[in-house]
């Protein structure tokens, strides 16, 4: 399986036959997956705002025309179970146009399978926002944000309508879900690699939380308690002010005075994993022969707080296929810019380059280059391979694993861009790793041509590998 993540305006800028004759020829590709539910760049819309065009489409900003939502038709007998209305959640950005059907067509043609790919938002837009404002989340002061809470009855309906709804008005292969938010214990000392310390990022503590807090025996006034002190030990070491027994033990023994921090954040994540579950029950009963996928977000290779709270085989069992993230350029930013996050609080005693050491031993990372350097030289071939493997091993053959290869994602001027070479390594480790898949990320607008060429490339080759080495 060699997938790309594209969204509709690379077929509205470079034409439907001609961009799938193009991935097909160059980039060896036999799946796509289209952006179909977004509000996020990350996987719609031309280049990120700031960012250098590739060498193909239209190279002109969209912001004056991208908003996000769904690509596709909504039809509205699907949405009857939830308040949520499919139609007001359609993207306006092609008005009505919707290339999905005419993709399909021209993909079948030339035998390439079509998935739709849709994501949950941290932030909604502000009209958005404001139509979804009953179903938002609620942060640790009350404060309401801009995503959708995952207990609220009506969300939970509005996923399943959604994928009902794509799964039954078109013929598609399956379903990529994507969903990278985070519970609030990481977020609150700032496990993350881009998000800081945002603290209307400690969500959620809504009236639906608050009812399954209490159905899972946690109580959650004892849980807000232990939140705030746990935030303000946070704000204090962002201050330089050290707690007189230290960060790293002040914050160990609210972690003992207050198991219900832990015990709120899994229940965030069980929200989270109920959805996952529900999306793929439904689209198996519509047919089991769709195939229904995950995104595992990038956090989940470097933070080991994160990967303690995703066991793979758990993740199989709901899933025909994980999109296991292994950016490996992108990465060495993301994974410099976690360690300086972590570093900056609960691990603030810790000299960086010491604590980066200390995680690379923690997960598997081997010999990959110091902190310092570590944005400009991107992570190694060999984290791709290796985090491969770790997946593979991890979900027993119970679902298939396919690896995101990072394809010119957009980072720092001084951080590592992907030359086609790096993305030629990449592709072949994922590959002789034993993928069963790739999948080209995080969208074609984003590509140079050379990197497609270089990712076809080396899926060609390491198939003639593997073929002889079998003769
Ligand atoms: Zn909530």
């Amino acid at each position: 399986m060699v997938g790309i993540q594209l969204h509709q305006v690379s077929f509205t800028d470079e034409g439907v036959d001609k961009l799938l004759d193009l991935l097909q020829e160059k980039g060896a590709v036999n799946t796509i997956f289209f952006s179909t539910f977004s509000y996020d760049r990350g996987i719609a819309g031309r280049q990120m705002p700031g960012h250098t065009f590739p060498d193909h489409g239209i190279r002109e900003s969209d912001e004056s025309f991208f908003h996000g939502g769904n690509y596709a038709t909504p039809h509205a007998q699907f949405y009857q179970k939830t308040a949520i209305k499919g139609e007001k959640l359609r993207a306006p950005d092609f008005g009505k146009l919707d290339l999905l059907p005419e993709v399909l067509t021209a993909a079948k043609k030339r035998g390439i399978k079509v998935f739709c790919s849709v994501l949950d938002s941290f932030d909604y837009p502000d009209d958005i926002a404001s139509y979804l404002n009953e179903y938002a989340e609620v942060d640790l002061w009350g404060k309401k944000g801009k995503a959708m809470c995952f207990y609220k009855p009506d969300v939970r309906v509005f996923w399943t309508s959604l994928v009902t709804d794509l799964c039954s008005s078109y013929d598609i292969d399956g379903i990529l879900f994507f969903n990278e938010r985070n519970g609030p214990l990481t977020n609150t000392i700032g496990a993350n690699f881009d998000v800081g310390f945002d603290p209307s990022r400690i969500t959620c503590f809504c009236d639906d939380h608050k009812r399954e807090a209490t159905k899972a025996g946690i109580d959650f006034e004892r849980t807000k308690e232990g939140y705030r002190k746990l935030d303000q030990l946070v704000t204090a070491a962002l201050k330089d002010k050290r707690p007189s027994d230290g960060y790293y033990v002040e914050f160990t023994r609210l972690l003992l005075a207050y198991p219900e921090i832990t015990a709120y954040h899994q229940l965030f994540d069980r929200g989270k994993h109920q959805i996952l579950e529900e999306i793929y029950a439904t689209v198996k009963s519509l047919n089991k022969n769709l195939q229904v996928g995950f995104h595992i977000e990038h956090e989940n290779s470097f933070n080991p707080f994160f990967r303690a709270t995703r066991d793979y085989e758990d993740l199989a069992k709901k899933a025909d296929f994980l999109k296991v993230v292994a950016y490996n350029n992108a990465g060495g930013e993301r994974y410099a810019g976690f360690i300086r996050s972590i570093g900056s609080t609960l691990f603030r005693d810790v000299p960086l380059e010491e604590l980066m050491r200390f995680n690379n031993h923690l997960l598997n990372y081997g010999a990959e280059p110091r902190l310092e350097a570590l944005p400009k030289a991107g992570l190694s071939p060999d984290y791709v391979y290796r985090e491969t493997q770790r997946a593979l091993a991890g979900v027993k053959g119970k679902c298939k694993i396919y690896t995101g290869i990072d394809m010119n994602i957009p980072i720092d001027k001084n951080s590592r861009f992907a030359s086609a070479d790096d993305t030629y390594a990449a592709t072949r480790a994922a590959v002789l790793a034993g993928a069963e898949g790739v999948i080209l990320s995080r969208k074609y607008s984003e590509m140079m041509l050379a990197n497609l060429e270089a990712a076809g490339r080396a899926v060609r080759d390491a198939a003639d590998t593997k073929v002889r080495s079998l003769q």
